[in-house]
């Protein structure tokens, strides 16, 4: 017997979680359920995360989470629980597999059938924002070796468990040399230990073109954390619906088990939802604490119930399907196939705890880390970047000299072109000439500086080489 937590949502969220676990218990999941409410009405008592101090006990004591989707109020401040969960507790890889089930489920994919391993952690989703000057806001974009480490070994172990063939890498490092170049970097390293399964990588625009194309093209794929939100979803609707997917968030302690979609608030209250999406979501989390023959049944009777043409009015289609059901009306439905197996499309058989353990990640030994210039973001309201440089040029000191301004990363001095657009946000950077030792001390004598020549500077990022590679991009026309 597992004990799980359990939060039933907003909006749809109850509907469909009562017909997931009517189905589960039905099929004999050996569970205690211990209940928290989180969400919508925690947020608008006054709690800006949307969950309460207990209702973190619970779920930290119980380690396996099924939620239901829930509504973050807009404006005002609140926190996405989503996002908040998934850090707290680590759940670094969110996996989303997208199967279409032609030719019961109306797809122009037929073969279909893929997996997207999204990092849950990093990426733009660290959500540190700042708006830096009148014109100009920034987030920051943090991608780290851990985080990278960790989630490409989980789709290769992943691939290897599910007897997958390949994983595929989606990134955008011929932009982003340092944070996707470190993602694509990592995946290389780790695919060599992964002699038996095929590994490739695209750019994620002709990626992605070629994966709402032709999916079939694909099996396991993995990458960052924006990228595989707003993929999974893509994958997901082409496959036939977005309230057909689950998905799975994995920790080293604990997981969170979900639909991948939201709240759906025009559709509450109605018995109109499809509960599949969370379903799905339960059969892995069963898969998961290792009660694997009752994820069987449940999943081989979904698919016959799917097969019947049962079908709720997201998938309902006059022609293929046969009844249009309600929320509860289709979970009665699974009920009865309990026990049955599909006979077109493929039955599941699922022979072992899904449930991966990796090894922890190990710290590397440090690099020889050189300071060798600094970036000064200057809040400056003029136009023409050889007036800037005049007046920023009167902080150097010896042997560490202006080299770059650069505008929203395009280099506008020296040798900039009248026709670049520029905002009220300038980079410029300061590099020691070859020879010089630059310490941290220089930099807090510039920023005085800066104060004493009314230069108003907005922050600094510091330019480091690691064992003498400079981890820093260059200004692009540089
Ligand atoms: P949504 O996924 O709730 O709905 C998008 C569309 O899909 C709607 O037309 C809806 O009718 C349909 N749909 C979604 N699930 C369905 C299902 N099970 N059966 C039938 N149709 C379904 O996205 P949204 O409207 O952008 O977001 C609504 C709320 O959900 C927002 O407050 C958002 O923050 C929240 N949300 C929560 C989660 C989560 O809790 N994991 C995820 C995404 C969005």
């Amino acid at each position: 017997m597992t004990t799980i937590t359990v939060a039933k949502g907003d909006g749809i969220g109850p509907e469909i979680m009562d017909a997931t676990l009517k189905i589960i218990l039905a099929a004999g999941a050996a569970i205690n359920i211990e209940e928290i409410t989180v969400g919508e009405a925690v947020y608008l008592a006054g709690n800006a995360a949307g969950i309460a101090p207990e209702a973190w006990e619970t779920i930290r004591r119980n380690k396996i989470f099924l939620k239901a989707p829930i509504t973050t109020p807009q404006g005002g401040g609140y926190k996405s629980l989503n996002v908040t969960t998934r850090k707290f507790l680590g759940l670094y890889s969110n996996v989303r597999p997208c199967m279409s089930l032609h030719p019961f489920v109306s797809t122009k994919h037929p073969a279909m059938d893929l997996v997207i391993v999204r990092e849950n952690e990093e990426d733009l989703y660290a959500g540190i924002e700042h708006q830096q000057t009148d014109e100009v806001v920034q987030c920051l974009k943090l991608i780290s070796r851990p985080g990278c480490e960790k989630i490409v070994r989980y789709a290769f172990e992943y691939a290897r468990q599910q007897v997958r063939k390949k994983v595929t890498c989606f990134t955008k490092d011929n932009i982003m040399k340092q944070t996707d170049g470190l993602f694509h970097r990592v995946f290389d390293e780790i695919a060599k230990e992964y002699p038996d399964i095929e590994n490739e990588h695209w750019i994620i625009d002709i990626g992605a073109a070629k994966m709402a194309d032709t999916p079939q093209a694909f099996d396991v794929l993995v990458m960052p954390n924006l990228y595989g939100d707003v993929l999974s979803d893509v994958a997901a609707q082409i496959a036939g619906s977005v309230g057909l997917a689950g998905s799975a968030n994995i920790g080293e302690e604990c997981a969170m088990f979900e639909a991948i979609h939201g709240s759906a608030p025009r559709r509450a209250g109605q018995n109109m939802a499809n509960p599949s999406g969370l379903l799905q979501g339960a059969v892995m989390m069963l898969n998961h604490i290792g009660q694997t023959d009752v994820a069987e049944k449940v999943q081989n009777a979904w698919l016959k119930t799917i097969e019947d043409g049962i079908h709720t009015y997201d998938i309902f289609k006059e022609g293929t399907s046969k009844l249009k059901v309600g929320t509860s009306e289709f979970a009665d439905a699974v009920i009865t196939n309990l026990g049955k197996k599909p006979s077109e499309l493929k039955p599941v058989t699922y022979a072992q705890n899904a449930a991966l353990t990796l090894p922890r990640y190990q710290r590397k030994p440090q690099l020889a880390k050189e300071l060798i210039g600094v970036d000064v973001f200057v809040h400056w309201s003029g136009s023409n970047p050889d007036e800037l440089a005049g007046i920023v040029s009167k902080i150097e000191a010896d042997g560490i000299k202006l080299k770059m301004i650069t505008n929203r990363g395009i280099k506008v001095w020296p040798d900039g072109f009248k026709e670049t657009f520029c905002t009220d946000h300038w980079r410029c950077r300061f590099q020691a000439e070859s020879g010089v030792t630059m310490s941290k001390s220089f930099i807090v004598e510039l920023l005085s500086k800066c104060i004493n020549e009314k230069i108003d500077s907005i922050k600094t990022e510091n330019l480091y080489t690691f064992d003498g590679t400079p981890g820093f991009s260059l200004g692009q026309g540089q």
